[in-house]
């Protein structure tokens, strides 16, 4: 056996490795994790076909930590790996150019991870030494014991190992010590191995006894290795759907409703999304979708694969058909992301379509929830506008909804102008506009309520979309201008009593303001208010306009 070199074009690529995989130095832990799952399914597989005819035995990954030592040890009982596998696979980093390719995506730490197998290597970025202990499970062969301090020398002999399969052991560097605390990788393992397909052992359960902490004998596994977006929908009930989502987020809401995604062709993707309750800030509920690539974590951060609109839910995707291994603007022009993209978006708006449509009273009742998401995505994304049309709803002062079309049919004989052109009436603060919004009931108009957070996008949104249609909020000028069908409110004001009236109220306004309001009166009556200061619709928006680019 004895020495050899690693075969890498660079010198040294570990100094490399470690300076430009800084950042990320915590993977290491899943690249080691998922090579042992690796390891244990391939020995399933081969199981299974009958390749492999020994016992299987306990198939628990075991993650150990020796602190006098100073070591991390991560154990599996898969296949294992002969000399010449070692050789091939460890030894071996074929690829050219090594150093070249580091300094162009050294901003991509993942990107290197992976697309040219330095996972094993990611283990130098916490070691100043890793030793392989490895038995195969193929017949008559001896087990291995290859070590390497990070240099491009290796050293490879004969050993004696009773079990089955590899022990990969990390003689953590002084820099990285947290990564013996306890805490530490607990935290890691959560994070990264969570819902990994074998299950994974870190040390004994503890429980509390007479006041204290107790080890049992019970092994403390990570994961949960049969997460519910693996199953098939027909075998989950809506209480599984609701204990997964708890799983994710324990301390969140409970979800509106789920979508479970499952594509086979023409890329793979599995997956469930989860509405959230969204009620006033958009901002506050972002990043809680977790990418996956079977069932290892990768990042929460998808803005590259899915529209800004949908990392508002929440959830889980897994695809082994995500490029993992490239930059962002790389991302967003593969054929592959821009499918998957085009494929969750129309998954949503079919979901939507489909509860609106089945029960139109409890899409209603989740409206004001799901609104701002909706809103969003039509004001975003032109195709899920045209999807959206179907079931995006207009809410009145009353608390009623409306479809588009089922608006435009309630205020289309009686809310026009001269001009033809139906006016849309809409309160922004029902408590401040409450009396021209009784003015406006009076006169038989309909008035909608717009305070939402996106509101004042989907008003103009809307008024490009509808044909000869206006928004003019409730307390303008313009509602005087809408042509009444039996116009019975005539003023019964001298124009001599009127202007002196108009005098008095004019008095009342801001100077500066005085050209964007106007007075006018209506009959006196018991119930309606017999005076109206309006302000001009086109200043105000103007103002409302310049306040939001300012902000
Ligand atoms: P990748 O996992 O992408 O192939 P790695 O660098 O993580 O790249 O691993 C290289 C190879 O080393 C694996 O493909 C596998 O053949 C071998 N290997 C690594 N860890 C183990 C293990 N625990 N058991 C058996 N083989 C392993
Ligand atoms: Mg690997």
């Amino acid at each position: 056996m004895g020495k050899g070199n690693i075969g890498v074009t660079s010198d040294n690529i570990f100094p490399v490795i470690k300076k430009f995989l800084y950042s990320d130095h915590e993977i290491f832990l899943r690249e080691l994790v998922s090579n042992a799952v690796d390891a244990t399914q391939k020995l399933k597989t081969l199981a299974a076909v009958g390749e492999y005819k020994g016992e299987l035995g306990d198939l628990t990954v075991r993650v150990a930590i020796d602190k006098k030592k100073g070591t991390l040890t991560i154990s599996d009982r898969g296949i294992g790996m002969t000399a010449d596998e070692i050789d091939k696979y460890i030894n071996q980093i074929a690829f050219s150019g090594a150093e070249e390719f580091l300094e162009k995506y050294k901003n991509d730490a993942q990107a290197i991870i992976g697309h040219f197998g330095l996972g094993f290597y990611s283990s130098f970025m916490v070691s100043k030494q890793v030793e392989i202990f490895t038995q195969s499970h193929k017949e008559d062969t001896v087990a291995q014991h290859w070590a390497c301090d990070g240099s491009p020398e290796y050293n490879l002999e004969d050993t004696i190992k009773a079990d089955r399969g590899t022990d990969i052991v990390l003689h953590i560097d002084d820099e990285n010590k947290d990564f013996l605390e306890e805490s530490k990788i607990q935290e890691l393992l959560t994070k990264y191995c969570k819902f990994l397909p074998i299950e994974i052992a870190f040390g004994k359960k503890k429980e509390w006894k007479d006041g204290k902490n107790v080890e049992t004998d019970q092994d403390n596994i990570i994961n949960n290795t049969n997460p519910a977006w693996t199953r098939k929908p027909t075998d989950l009930t809506e209480e599984d759907y609701s204990n997964f989502y708890r799983e994710l987020n324990p301390m969140s809401e409970d979800p509106l409703f789920h979508i479970h995604l499952n594509v086979d062709y023409p890329f793979n993707l599995t997956g469930i999304l989860y509405f959230p309750k969204i009620k006033n800030n958009i901002d506050m509920q972002r990043n809680k979708i977790q990418l996956y690539c079977n069932q290892v974590y990768v990042t929460d951060h998808v803005e590259n694969i899915v529209p800004e609109y949908l990392t508002l839910l929440h959830g889980v995707i897994d695809s082994p058909d995500i490029p993992l291994n490239v930059s962002r603007s790389y991302l967003q022009s593969d054929g592959n992301v821009k499918k998957i993209s085009s494929h969750i978006t129309k998954k949503v708006a079919d979901r939507l379509n489909e509860i609106f449509k089945a029960d139109r009273t409890a899409f209603e009742e989740k409206w004001d929830n799901l609104k701002l998401f909706i809103q969003y995505g039509m004001l975003s994304d032109e195709k899920f506008y045209e999807r959206g049309e179907k079931f995006a709803l207009l809410k009145n002062v009353d608390g009623k909804y409306f479809t588009f079309e089922e608006y435009k049919t309630l205020v289309g004989e009686n809310q026009k102008d001269k001009n033809g052109d139906l006016i849309y009436l809409y309160a922004s603060n029902a408590d401040e506009q409450y009396s021209y919004i009784q003015h406006a009931k009076d006169k038989g108009y309909d008035v909608l309520i717009m305070d939402g957070q996106l509101d004042v996008h989907v008003v103009s949104q809307l008024e490009q979309k509808f044909e000869k249609t206006r928004f003019v909020r409730v307390d303008s000028d313009v509602i005087d201008k809408i042509i009444q069908k039996n116009d019975d409110n005539k003023v019964t004001l001298t124009n001599d009593q009127r202007d002196a009236l108009v005098t008095v109220f004019e008095s009342q306004i801001p100077t500066l303001d005085k050209t964007n309001f106007i007075v006018t009166f209506e009959q006196l009556s018991a119930t309606a208010n017999p005076v109206f200061v309006t302000q001009n619709e086109f200043m105000r928006r103007m103002k409302e306009m310049s306040a939001l680019q300012g902000g």
